[in-house]
């Protein structure tokens, strides 16, 4: 029986509002999958590191449900870049803490860099360890915008440690599954596959025009995209689609600066909708707590994701729950999500002119949009925290059982 398990996210705290910064699903998913094993009696500390001196050294979230603030270098945020020095110390504390605890059954590490940290653990104190990536850096690689960097040998060598040290690494779909195969050469016997889930008390179907009223939002079509402005998440092509599109639609964006570039990407998609002629139906709407965005997916038309790269989507997924349409890229684990001409539009990454003829085509005909909108919600039923969190303490007691490998490769 699973009793206790450490959650390593040295990189972002699951207390952070997601949409901004370094916060985003993998906050979302940390803080899901805690509170749904602290229901199902598990202990659940995870381990972040402090980014201001005011932090206590830890806060129970829930019953349960600890949040740890680990002392790695300055109390202050960092970029992800500068975090690979202080992994050492972060390691250490989480060592220092795990060793006074109670005896915990599982290290469950997210991202690469807590999957380091993950690795001196389970080393230090034979815990077994089982790391979920959320995003590999050679995938991310492939179809980045030409004006990224790739990602640093550190992190694509660290994730390649990583997957070769741990007792299984959990994809988010199958895709990524084969990702870890083809371009990581993982071991098929340490991967399986276990999606992130949607709280459906949450994210569910709304009045719309009740909705849209108590946000304020302009009459017309609304196209919505939600989540971190950086150049991976694609919003330069929703606003080149925005000046290609026949009806004449609001682009909404929810959300704030992320990444490298920060603010300078959102002046950049500034310039752009000037230059393009559509500023006027470009909304800059601030990061929303996650469940007020049920709000604007039951008012929105259709959601765009014209990610670059994208491991799962969990804006497409509880999109969907609320009954909302979504355009897409046809990339990563988005056809896992989006059920290509059912629940959505899947068109190819930076395709413009496809995104616009997609987004035209669900906001002008409101027969296919009631149709597509009932295939989202039925599509978004697939996915649950519960079910997620059922699968991983299968998982969880698969490597505890003594082989040191799940029970079975699973894609
Ligand atoms: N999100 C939020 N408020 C915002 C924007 C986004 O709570 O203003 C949440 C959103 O609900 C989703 C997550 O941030 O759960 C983004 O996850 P996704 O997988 O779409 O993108 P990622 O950040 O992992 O790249």
């Amino acid at each position: 029986m699973i009793e206790r398990v450490a959650y390593l996210s040295m990189h972002t705290s699951p207390m952070l509002q997601p949409g901004v910064g370094d916060a985003g699903g993998l906050n979302v998913y940390v803080d899901e999958l805690a509170r749904t094993m602290a229901k199902r009696s598990v202990n659940v500390n995870v381990y972040t590191r402090r980014t201001d001196p005011a932090q206590p050294d830890h806060v129970q979230v829930a019953d349960r449900y600890r949040v740890h603030h680990i002392q790695a270098g300055p109390p202050e945020p960092l970029p992800v870049a500068e975090l690979p020095k202080w992994i050492g110390l972060y390691a250490e504390g989480v060592i220092r803490d795990l060793r006074a605890s109670p005896p915990t059954d599982v290290v469950h590490s997210h991202y690469w860099v807590s999957g380091w940290a993950g690795v001196l653990a389970k080393e230090a104190l034979q815990i077994p360890l089982a790391n979920s990536f959320h995003t590999l850096g050679r995938i991310k690689d492939i179809s980045r915008r030409s004006d990224e960097p790739l990602s640093s040998p550190m992190r694509t060598l660290t994730e390649e440690e990583v997957i070769a040290r741990s007792d299984c690494v959990i994809a988010s779909t199958p895709y990524e599954f084969d990702d870890l195969l083809d371009h990581y050469s993982a071991s098929p016997e340490r991967l399986c596959t276990s999606p992130p889930g949607i709280d459906h008390s949450i994210f569910k179907p709304g009045d719309r025009e009740a909705a849209r009223e108590w946000l304020g939002l302009p009459p017309g079509p609304v196209v919505l995209f939600a989540g971190r402005i950086q150049a991976l998440k694609g919003l330069d092509v929703a606003i080149g689609a925005l000046a290609r599109m026949d009806q004449p639609a609001q682009l909404a964006i929810v959300g704030g600066p992320s990444g490298r570039a920060g603010d300078a990407e959102v002046e950049h998609l500034l310039a752009l909708a000037d230059g393009l002629g559509v500023s006027s139906q470009v909304h800059m709407i601030a990061p929303q707590p996650h469940a007020q965005l049920a709000l604007f997916y039951q008012a929105a038309d259709v959601l765009v994701m014209p990610s670059r790269s994208e491991t799962f989507g969990l804006v497409a997924a509880e999109a969907q729950a609320c009954g909302l349409p979504v355009v897409a890229s046809r990339i990563g684990g988005i056809p896992y999500v989006v059920a290509d001409g059912e629940s959505g539009i899947l068109v190819d990454v930076g395709d413009e002119p496809g995104f616009a003829a997609a987004l035209d085509k669900v906001v002008g005909d409101p027969t296919l949009r009631a149709a597509m909108s009932a295939a989202a919600e039925i599509k978004s039923g697939e996915f649950n925290w519960k079910a997620t969190a059922d699968r991983l303490l299968e998982l969880y007691h698969g490597i505890t059982g003594g082989d040191g490998h799940p029970p079975v490769s699973q894609r």
